[in-house]
């Protein structure tokens, strides 16, 4: 026991070096599944070295609400379908901003109840050599950057997964006096912040987080359900950060490292989706909401358009006489489970000698990866599965692009129509294609509420029902038709 004390540090700096390997093996699916196992064993490391440098006492108070947490953990972890998967993260992230908020309140509440103590026995305390509790400035910014950050955090993914469970209380705000308030919260919040921290009052700390709580709502309510997965990946990021604060706080050289592992990867994603959606972080979060564009689109004359629809059979047909095929997965695979069914007719495809693979748009689905997931689930091969800036070339040499359950990201408008809310968003360019089959229930819109001119093209053949049953009558009339 003393051993693992006298070498905490060593222990931590392994943990470290194991998340960082964690990040390297999740870049690429090959390797995720080690880098989740090298992940599972670093925060073992973590947390069972910070037992043997925690006082005592406290143990038993660390482990009834691990044990509580494991067990919902656990609980949630087995039953949440894939679909509910991003509001699970943002929910899971609302927590870490509510436990940084805790921490600095405890350090906080500890240091003022040990100054209470010395100045009601100072004389004998410093008669005894004890020296007067003090903390560092150093320490006060650290409270209080951490403590806002986490405020934020909380409120804001609270506010997040409220948005994507579809939650009425999580309703989308909109108005010029939105910014204002925004402006006027975050200026008092600070206020009080400096004033707390040049002067220690405990009014100004709970001001500055009662108005941080206020400001991660007010921060995130405008912000349309579109860039909803950007401003998840962004508060994971902000949880990182929260986490890093916390680091400091508790003098916790593991947390610091894991937080700001956390932060910059949670930065670098949003970065990387903004770069897909072709939108700046700031207009994200600060330039209005999606889906007021989408209402405000919605709104203008609805015009009947023609669409063409054909049956499974047809499309089946038609597959198995081409030369290549391109399936583009989006969220109604998810929705309608599937991939297993899909692997299944690109293995027949590819067994009657059409070459077959699969285009991934970064924001398909509901959640960053969601269709790399899904399709690692049913064991489609890696080399068969291309990312947006790899395939996007080959859509006009490609006899069938067959899209099932995707949507806004195979829309149109978004290259050439500028009033659209998702004009500038890169997208797959199935259009390019010489035919086009779309697997969907009806003609409704997808995430963004925006109709889709793919679905009325003259090469779009539209195949309606539950994506599974038809992707499996497609293969039943593949095995039937083959070359
Ligand atoms: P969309 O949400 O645009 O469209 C999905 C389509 O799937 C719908 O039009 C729906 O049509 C159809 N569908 C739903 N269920 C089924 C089913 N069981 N069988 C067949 N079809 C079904 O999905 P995309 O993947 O194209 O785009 C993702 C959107 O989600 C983007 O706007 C993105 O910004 C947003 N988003 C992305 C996140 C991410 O990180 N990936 C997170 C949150 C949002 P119908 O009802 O007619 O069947």
């Amino acid at each position: 026991m003393e051993l693992i004390r006298e070498y905490a540090g060593w222990f931590y700096l392994v943990g470290a070096i194991l998340f960082i390997l964690t990040l390297r093996g999740l870049s690429s699916p090959k390797t995720a599944i080690r880098g989740n196992t090298y992940g599972m064993v670093a925060m073992a490391i973590a947390v069972i070295t910070t037992f043997f440098v925690v006082d005592h006492v406290v143990v038993w108070m660390i482990l009834a609400p691990m044990a509580l947490g494991a067990v919902v953990g656990i609980g949630r972890a087995r039953t949440v379908p894939m679909t509910q998967m991003p509001e699970t993260v943002a929910l899971m992230h609302s927590l870490v901003g509510l436990s940084a908020v805790l921490i600095a309140v405890a350090a906080i509440l500890h240091n003022n109840h040990l100054v209470d103590i010395f100045s009601q026995h100072a004389d004998a305390l410093q008669a005894a050599g004890v020296e007067e509790p003090h903390m560092s400035k150093v320490h006060f910014f650290e409270l209080f950057v951490g403590c806002f950050v986490g405020a934020i955090t909380f409120t804001a993914s609270l506010f997040a997964y409220g948005k994507l469970a579809a939650k009425k209380w999580a309703k989308t705000i909109s108005g010029s006096w939105v910014k204002p308030l925004q402006a006027i919260l975050f200026a008092a919040m600070i206020a009080c912040g400096i004033y707390f921290f040049a002067a220690n009052n405990m009014t100004a700390f709970w001001l500055m987080t009662a108005f941080a709580l206020a400001f991660g709502w007010v921060w995130i309510a405008p912000v349309g359900g579109g860039d909803m997965p950007v401003v998840v990946s962004l508060l994971n990021s902000f949880s990182g950060w929260a986490a890093a604060g916390i680091g400091f706080t508790l003098e916790n050289n593991m947390l610091i490292v894991a937080g700001s592992l956390v932060g910059s990867s949670g930065a670098i994603l949003s970065y990387i989706m903004c770069k897909a959606m072709n939108r700046s972080i700031l207009n994200v979060l600060f330039g209005g909401s999606m889906s007021a564009g989408a209402a405000a689109a919605k709104s203008g004359e609805h015009v009947e358009r023609n669409h063409r629809s054909g049956s499974a059979d047809d499309a089946g047909f038609l597959m198995s006489n081409a030369d290549s095929v391109v399936i583009v997965p989006g969220y109604g695979m998810a929705q309608g489970r599937a991939q297993n069914a899909v692997k299944e007719l690109a293995t027949i495809l590819k067994e009657q000698g059409v070459t077959v693979r699969f285009a991934i748009h970064p924001v398909a689905g509901r959640m960053p990866g969601h269709m790399n997931v899904l399709l690692a689930e049913a064991d489609v091969p890696y080399d068969d599965i291309l990312e947006m800036d790899e395939i996007n070339s080959d859509f006009p040499a490609t006899d069938v692009v067959l899209v099932i359950g995707a949507n806004d990201v195979v829309n149109p408008a978004a290259k050439d129509d500028p009033s659209s809310p998702i004009y500038g968003m890169p997208i797959l360019e199935a259009y390019k294609a010489r035919t086009i089959m779309v697997i969907k229930r009806s003609m409704a819109t997808g995430y963004a509420g925006l109709d889709n001119d793919l679905f009325y093209n003259e090469k779009t053949m539209m195949i309606f029902g539950d994506a599974k049953k038809v992707v499996e009558d497609m293969t039943k009339s593949v095995n039937g038709t083959g070359h």
